[in-house]
């Protein structure tokens, strides 16, 4: 009987262990994505997650197509019944998948793989998505780990990445095609308006374009990346992140990769860097090991003594913060450039997150809402894990009272302004004293920089001395201290 390889995060030909072990059957194999719509409303995909799956589809059909003739099908609605109806349709007795460690995805999963066995069909699935499954390390107590450096170090002392498959040599089509949606009648893409402009311009989904980022990215970036990775000014870290979410290219193909690169090139720089990126990927792991262990994170805060925190609600400032007219240069260029690109600087995620949930009072997970439906690669793991560090809420977590201040953030790691000047170029002519915290400048250097505070740019929707203090006074209240 023939196989099915349902692909769903693992959009790749190269080292997809499903579609490798579809291969080595022999029988015809049947390529198909689902689009899944028992998806819960808080797991659910946003709209530039949409609009990189359609170019990630396209891509791997391409891919499909010129290297085996075969075709990817398409279909939505229940994985379940979906699965079973194209099961009989095609006399398909294998079912292979790659795993997914989603609350919903494992329910679901498990779920249908009990109820295919029944309908008599071999099922297996495998490991594309992380170095280190998430029961694979373990504490000395036995326990799932809570903080990231003995994580990772568990990881490296315990775990041996394989050395990543090539793609299959061939890939036997049936004989006859099951029927397939459309790719565009699934209108992933935006039709008006049509805000992905700037996507397209930045991002090319797809495993050949990821292949080709790693790489340059080892060739050009990978010797500065300790140093240039927290200035949001410079391109100095991979952007794989998409690429990785969708599972173009898997963890590890970037370690092998990384590693390879290393010992070619090897001088103790380019080992710091290596070990410094790959540790980044490995904060990526320690997310996914926190979501499959404490999946409640999607939802509750991790250290529940947050749950008694005296948010606001505040509908009109979470609009200014959206849209980057909140009065902070650092912030509001950060968050321009998340709507244009689809992307935002790890430095200034972490400084406008600061801002809404310390400067606003706004609830870690509002802001959780906002990035899962405009980043390119919202990934339910690593945003609900990084929002809650942000807040202090998390596992491994910033203290609360590690309160970012946007100015002298921006003057450490935006000294020359350029990442402000690119997206707010309303103030660019500002000198740099005053780049950060136009409020603070004489008003002749406003009038010579066209700026007229309140009407061409907003004035500081919060002063941030005593949004501190509140936030502090919030906490002390929270902790039965006030
Ligand atoms: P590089 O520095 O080149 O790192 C390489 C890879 O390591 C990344 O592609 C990513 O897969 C992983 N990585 C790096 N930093 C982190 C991190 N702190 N946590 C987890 N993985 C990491 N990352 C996402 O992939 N999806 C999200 O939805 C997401 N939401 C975030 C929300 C907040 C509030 C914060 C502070 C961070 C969030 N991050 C998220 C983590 C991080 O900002 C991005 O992974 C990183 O900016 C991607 O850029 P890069 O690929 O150039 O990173």
């Amino acid at each position: 009987g023939a196989t099915i390889v349902w692909f769903r995060q693992d959009l790749r030909l190269e080292d997809n262990p499903a579609l490798t072990a579809a291969a080595q059957r022999g029988a015809p194999v049947i390529p198909l994505f689902i689009r899944d719509e028992t998806i819960p409303a808080d797991e659910a995909m946003g709209a530039a997650s949409h609009w990189w799956l359609h170019g990630s589809l396209a891509a791997l059909a391409a891919g499909l197509e010129t290297r085996y003739g075969q075709r990817l099908i398409l279909r939505r609605g229940a994985p379940g019944e979906i699965l079973e109806a194209l099961a009989a349709e095609t006399t398909a007795d294998t079912v292979l998948w790659n795993r997914c460690y989603e609350p919903h995805a494992v329910t679901r999963d498990r779920e249908i793989k009990a109820e295919l066995k029944e309908c008599g069909l071999a099922v297996e699935s495998h490991n594309a998505a992380l170095i280190a499954e998430p029961w694979e390390v373990r504490t000395g107590a036995g326990e799932p780990y809570k903080v990231f450096t003995p994580f990772w170090k568990a990881v490296r002392a315990q775990i041996v990445p394989p050395q990543p498959l090539p793609a299959p040599d061939a890939l036997p089509c049936p004989a006859t095609w099951p029927g397939s949606d459309a790719l565009d009648d699934w209108a992933l893409l935006p039709s008006r308006p049509d805000w992905a402009g700037g996507l397209r311009e930045v991002w090319t989904p797809g495993e050949n374009a990821a292949r080709s980022r790693l790489h340059a990215f080892l060739r050009h970036r990978l010797d500065g990346y300790a140093d240039a990775r927290d200035l949001p000014g410079t391109h100095g870290t991979s952007r794989l992140s998409p690429h990785l979410h969708w599972g173009e290219i898997g963890p590890r193909q970037v370690w092998h990769a990384t590693h390879a690169h290393t010992a070619a090139h090897g001088q103790a720089k380019t080992e710091k860097a290596a070990a410094k990126f790959l540790a980044e990927v490995g904060w990526r792991e320690f997310s996914y090991h926190l979501l499959f262990n404490f999946p409640q994170i999607v939802r509750d805060n991790f250290r529940p003594e947050f749950d008694g925190y005296p948010w606001a609600s505040d509908p009109a400032a979470l609009a200014r913060w959206q849209r980057g007219q909140t009065g902070y240069p650092i912030v509001d260029a950060g968050m321009r450039e998340l709507w244009a690109t689809g992307w935002m600087h790890n430095r200034v995620r972490m400084i406008v997150g600061s801002f809404l949930i310390k400067d606003l009072l706004i609830h870690w997970k509002e802001g959780e809402r906002w990035f899962a439906d405009t980043l390119v690669d919202a990934d339910l793991a690593s945003n609900c894990a990084s929002w809650q560090w942000v807040a202090g809420s998390g596992a491994d977590a910033a203290p609360y009272f590690r309160i970012f201040n946007p100015v002298s953030q921006a003057a450490k790691f935006d000294a020359d302004g350029t990442y402000i000047r690119k997206w707010v170029p309303e103030i660019a002519r500002l000198p740099d004293d005053f780049i950060a915290q136009p409020w603070a400048a004489p008003a002749l250097v406003l009038k010579a920089a066209d700026i007229e505070l309140g009407n061409t740019y907003p004035r500081p929707i919060v002063d941030h001395a005593q949004a501190r203090d509140r936030a502090m006074a919030g906490y002390r209240e929270m902790r039965g201290e006030a």
